[in-house]
């Protein structure tokens, strides 16, 4: 509402709609008054009764006295009547004029704007008369004026507060209006631009642009377009504007009249556009390097942009999938990735390093991929995904196989026999596998964390720290073959066999130890039966021999003297035969802890078997400490000697030798000794003789047979005996060994035993050995041939043999010119000959093999090599020692002996060799050693050393033997 009320006077409004005649009639009079009406001036009398209308208004109206101005008031707009009304009323009230703006609501709703003016009347005595007033419709005028306003005041509003730079130019481009932005976008005032030439803003290359454009608006009469250029800021430099020009041109010339223009700054978005690209630039080069693929998908999850590389893994083009989803091209689409990614989805998260395997789209193989990716909004509104794929097949690949090796790896060692562990690089345990915990009786948790000090065997402790600090510091971080004993939990030793590496760039050293307690007992057992007597535990022949060759060269180097005793009981069989063997057993033994007791630790003493002992001991004044030792012996025989509480008398007779008087081998010296002793046995009754060079009869024969040894090839008195050997199970004849016999015409059948060390010593066993060869390998060719059956031929060589540079050739002349096939031939070593100098043993033997033959180890168990030892030669035999053997009676228990040669069976195995007992005497002890799992036989059990042609016989007795089984 607009208006004010005027003047002093005041007239009284009368009462709404009341006293107008026809009620309804002036009611829709009034009505249609309001609706229409365009002017309505009226008057009332003082007491406000309608007294005069304008024409116009009259005509709604029957008479004028219809219309009041309270009806008329009926008509305002409900907001503004009250307003009316009052303002009315106090006008009124004072007799004032008013003049007032309001709106009258039309019967269609509509509104009318009305200006409603009043004046008080007077007569011309000055009484107040009632009112006059108009009523006007002012709407037209009253929206422009509004709307005018408005605009104005928005155009201003704009200009002056828009940050564009708003600005207009005369004919020549000069300012004459710059809007406040100009400051911030120019730096210049806006009165500092009024009057300037634009021209001089715009950058020089950018003005023939601007004038194109003004010149093809007013000649084309074109819209104005955006132009994008530089404007020059006071501080000198160049900012980007977006302008948009208008031409604006004289109506009657059609020649320019000035412009408007509006120009924008766009620095900061070039910058950023710029920055943009630089952005897109290096993203494409980055995925262009990388070979990961880049992807967007839309809202639903289709594919609709796909790098290069997608094409590459295909082998399609990539539009191929375009339109796809994930789980469509998916080899499992409930892989769980693929389900995160969906849910992942669904939630719009981002997500990475989900990987899920594509299905052989068109021919081509699977491929798995690893994806990461990001919602990706478009002002604000989600649209889809972008991301990346990576084709992890060939990783994926890797991963299986190291996955499926290292399951391998951890299989292998949690179910290795052998222990298995990692240390620190303090030496402290970080992993035990179960074999480890089971060898040592620990858990791994009790080992873990500990260093291996605590659990080495204190004896060997100095000697593992020797070689752990090569091996680790000085070396190059391996161990090999390193042997120790272990303390276990339980208090036991174990025997272990360390390998170990140490790993720098882990900082770990590896290492395994296998158990080889069994091993080592069994050698252990091994050196025991194989040098000392197992009835009195004193050592035996063998031992007996190789000490004395040690105190012999002890002796040799310090100039020192030394006794060899031959003690020999006498009465023995008598009490064997009166009191039994187990007598004579406990008598051997009691005899024994007595020499033993009356000796220095030093000094030897051996049982040869029977009731012969040997004892060896220096003797600094010679004859006169030998005396004196063997009196002190002797005296332990005046005692009676308590057997089953029976005192038993026996007696010794002791024959001396003394080195270096009498002799300077052992062999000469038991030789002797053994010479002395039957001179004082003679005497039939307690004492001790002395070698004297009379009682050498021996030594003479020896002088015969190296004479007689030397003659006996060329007068053909060597003979070549065979005995068979037999399979276990079939008791066939597999083979034979070769036997030499010597038959002297004056000096009678020499057992080899004799005449071969002899020819050892003077060299004839080379000769002998040859002939041996040739002859057993031209006869057994002639029994393959006759009985059509392979034969398998043992020949023993002597040590010397085997040391001879032709013997490889010799051998091999002979397989050919006898024509007897390799395989069928097999030489015999023992023990001894391969450990004297096991490298040339080694070296030859391979050799020989070479030749298609097969390798023996004689005497097996007589000498005292470990059969891990026996590994580093390539032999396919083992012929185990008549004395391993279980005697009769101990077949029947199951003793040490027996538990032993099961020992030795056993690994005999274990290393893949055939194993062959000789000397087999007994049913029993073939029934053992068939038990025992023993492969051949041999032994007067079977058959004896027998000629060749008699041999033949025994041959084909046994085949016929077999033919009739086979036949029944
Ligand atoms: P060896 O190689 O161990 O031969 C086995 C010996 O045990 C043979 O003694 C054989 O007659 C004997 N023997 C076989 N079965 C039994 C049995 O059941 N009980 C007993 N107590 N003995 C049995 P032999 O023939 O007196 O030969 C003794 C050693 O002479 C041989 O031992 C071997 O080392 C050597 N020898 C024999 N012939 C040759 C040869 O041609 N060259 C060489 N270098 N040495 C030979
Ligand atoms: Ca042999
Ligand atoms: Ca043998």
């Amino acid at each position: 509402m607009t208006g004010t009320s005027q003047g002093g006077h005041s007239h009284a409004v009368a009462g709404t709609g009341t006293g107008t005649g026809t009620k309804t009639g002036a009611g829709a009079a009034l009505r249609r008054l309001a609706d229409e009406i365009m002017v309505l001036v009226w008057a009332v009398d003082e007491q406000g009764r309608c007294v005069q209308l304008n024409r116009q208004a009259r005509a709604y109206f029957a008479s004028h006295s219809e219309f009041s101005l309270a009806g008329w008031y009926g008509c305002i707009h409900p907001e503004d009547r009250p307003l009316v009304e009052d303002a009315v009323g106090r006008a009124t009230a004072q007799r004032e004029d008013y003049q007032l703006e309001y709106r009258i609501v039309r019967s269609d709703g509509g509104v009318r704007w009305m200006l409603g003016v009043g004046a008080a009347c007077f007569d011309a005595q000055g009484r107040y008369s009632g009112y006059a007033g108009s009523v006007t419709d002012v709407s037209a005028q009253h929206g422009l004026q509004q709307r005018l306003a408005r605009s104005e005041a928005e155009h201003r509003l704009l200009t002056e507060n828009a940050s564009d730079l708003i600005s207009r130019h005369d004919a020549n481009g000069r300012y004459i209006y710059a809007s406040p932005a100009c400051e911030h976008l120019l730096g210049y005032r806006q009165e500092e631009l009024l009057g300037r030439n634009a021209n001089e803003l715009i950058h020089p290359e950018d003005v023939a642009a601007v004038r194109a454009e003004v010149e093809m608006q007013l000649r084309r009469g074109r819209r104005p377009a955006q132009l994008e250029l530089r404007l020059r800021h006071r501080d000198g430099g160049f900012r980007w504007v977006a302008t948009a020009t208008r031409a604006m041109a004289d109506p009657r010339t059609g020649a320019l009249a000035g412009t408007v223009a509006v120009s924008r700054d766009i620095s900061a978005e070039k910058a950023m556009r710029q920055e943009l690209q630089e952005r897109e630039e290096r993203y494409r080069s980055l995925t262009a390097l990388l070979s990961d693929c880049y992807w967007e998908t839309d809202a639903q999850g289709r594919f609709t942009v796909l790098g290069p590389e997608a094409e590459a893994w295909l082998g399609v083009e990539s539009s191929f999938l375009l339109g796809k989803t994930r789980p469509e091209i998916a080899m499992d689409p409930q892989e769980p990735a693929l389900l995160e990614y969906l849910a992942r989805f669904e939630r719009r998260e981002p997500f990475r390093d989900l990987e899920y395997g594509v299905k052989a789209l068109l021919g081509r193989a699977p491929f798995y991929l690893s994806i990461a990716g990001e919602p990706m909004l478009r002002d604000g509104v989600f649209v889809g995904y972008r991301g990346m794929s990576r084709n992890v097949t060939e990783q994926r690949r890797i991963q299986q196989q190291l996955r499926a090796l290292s399951d391998e790896n951890r299989n292998l060692i949690q179910n290795s026999l052998d222990m298995v562990c990692a240390l620190d690089s303090r030496g402290c345990f970080t992993r035990v596998n179960p074999a480890g915990c089971r060898i040592t009786g620990y858990a791994e948790e009790e080992m873990v964390g500990r260093t291996w000090h605590g659990f080495v065997h204190p004896d060997d402790y100095a000697s593992t720290l020797l070689r752990y600090s090569e091996a680790f510091l000085y070396g190059h971080g391996e161990i090999h073959d390193l042997e120790n004993r272990w303390r276990t939990k339980g208090g036991d030793v174990v025997h272990l066999s360390w390998s170990a590496k140490w790993v720098p760039e882990q900082q770990v050293m590896y290492l395994t130890a296998r158990d080889i307690t069994q091993r080592k007992q069994a050698e252990w057992r091994l050196r025991q039966l194989a040098t000392s007597d197992s009835l009195t535990q004193l050592p035996n022949r063998a031992r007996l021999n190789e000490h004395t060759d040690h105190m012999i060269a002890h002796a040799a180097r310090d100039g020192g003297a030394l006794a060899v005793m031959f003690v020999d009981l006498n009465r023995f069989k008598e009490v064997n035969d009166s009191m039994g063997h187990e007598a004579g057993d406990l008598l051997l033994q009691e005899v024994a802890r007595r020499l033993r007791a009356n000796l220095r630790p030093d000094d030897l003493v051996a049982r040869l078997g029977g009731d012969e002992f040997v004892v060896v001991l220096p003797c600094a004044h010679g004859e006169r400490s030998a005396t004196a030792v063997a009196r002190k012996l002797l005296a332990q025989f005046d005692e009676p000697m308590l057997v089953k509480s029976q005192e038993v008398f026996v007696g010794a007779s002791i024959g001396i030798a003394l080195y270096p008087r009498d002799a300077q081998t052992k062999e000469a010296l038991f030789q002797c000794a053994d010479s002395a002793m039957y001179r004082a046995k003679l005497t039939r009754s307690n004492g001790y003789r002395f070698f004297t060079p009379d009682m050498h009869e021996e030594a003479r024969t020896r002088l015969t047979l190296e004479s007689a040894l030397r003659r006996a090839l060329e007068r053909q008195e060597f003979e070549v005996h065979y005995q068979p050997r037999l399979d276990v199970t079939t008791l066939e004849v597999v083979g034979m060994e070769a036997l030499l016999r010597w038959d002297h015409p004056t000096l009678g059948r020499v057992p080899p035993a004799q005449f071969i060390p002899l020819a050892e010593e003077t060299g004839l066993i080379g000769d002998i050995g040859t002939w041996v060869l040739r002859e057993a390998c031209a006869q057994a060719r002639q029994w393959v041939q006759a009985f059509q059956r392979p034969l398998m031929l043992s020949v023993n060589l002597s040590p010397r043999q085997l040391h001879d540079p032709q013997l490889v050739t010799t051998v091999w002349q002979t397989l050919r010119e006898t024509h007897l096939p390799a395989h069928m031939l097999e030489l015999e070593l023992t023990e001894g000959t391969l450990m004297q100098d096991p490298h040339v043993a080694a070296q030859v033997l391979g050799e020989l093999k070479q030749l298609g033959l097969s390798l023996a180890v004689d005497d097996f168990g007589t000498g005292h090599s470990s059969l891990a030892y026996l590994r580093r030669f390539p032999v396919d035999v083992i012929k185990l020692d008549r004395t391993f053997l279980p005697s009769l009676t101990e077949v029947a228990q199951e003793d040490n002996v027996n538990r032993l040669a099961r020992a030795i069976l056993h690994l005999a195995r274990t290393l893949n060799l055939r194993l062959v007992a000789e000397g087999v005497e007994t049913r029993e002890v073939f029934d053992f050693l068939k038990d025992a799992g023993c492969d051949e036989v041999q032994g007067y059990h079977f058959c004896r050393p027998i000629p060749a042609r008699e041999f033949e016989q025994y041959l084909r007795l046994k085949l016929e033997a077999t033919a009739e089984g086979a036949a029944a």
